[in-house]
């Protein structure tokens, strides 16, 4: 059997004109060979599209080395974001202590370190009085008190550190 011209055309993909794929549409119902030729050109045509195209993979790397630019950028962009409305919200709510401190120096310096006297005696007090009830506690509570409360206080330490260690172990997700 002739398989020409039709062999050619399938092999070559050509664009057929109406006339030339009624020819080939007849030749095809009598012959098997190009019937089979028909069938691998579709498969051929239909692969290439699972089958990535050559360079893929440089494409791939180009546009994945892009999108880590562009996060890092937003997440500048992000930060900077943060800080700009961070320092303007601070400046905002500090403001009037500025103003006042500025308006009258003396009064506010004076105030600040009443303050911190005040917070300094408040804790002298206070530790004197921790002394104090210390010093009661060891004159009523006996000694195997003492160690229970002790191994307690060692047990209870022992279980928050290996909590923060576990947290500190837990992964920490992916980050580029
Ligand atoms: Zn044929």
């Amino acid at each position: 059997m002739n398989h020409q011209p039709f062999e050619t055309w399938l092999l070559e993909d050509k664009n057929l004109s109406p006339a030339e794929k009624r020819e080939l549409d007849l030749h095809l119902r009598t012959c098997s060979h190009c019937t089979a030729l028909t069938e691998t050109g579709l498969a051929l045509r239909s692969a290439p599209v699972a089958r990535p195209a050559a360079g893929f993979t440089l494409r791939f790397q180009q546009r994945l080395a892009a999108q880590k630019i562009a996060e890092r950028r937003r997440r500048l962009w992000g930060m900077i974001v943060l800080l700009v409305s961070g320092t303007g919200l601070l400046g905002w709510l500090l403001a009037p202590y500025i103003f006042a401190v500025a308006s009258a120096p003396v009064e506010w310096v004076t105030a600040g370190i009443g303050y911190f006297l005040f917070v300094l005696t408040s804790l002298q007090a206070f530790t004197e009085v921790i002394a104090v009830l210390l010093r009661m506690a060891t004159d009523f509570i006996p000694p195997y008190v003492w160690m229970v409360l002790i191994s307690a206080l060692a047990g209870l330490g022992l279980v928050w550190t290996i909590s923060i260690w576990q947290f500190s172990r837990a992964p920490q997700g992916v980050t580029a």
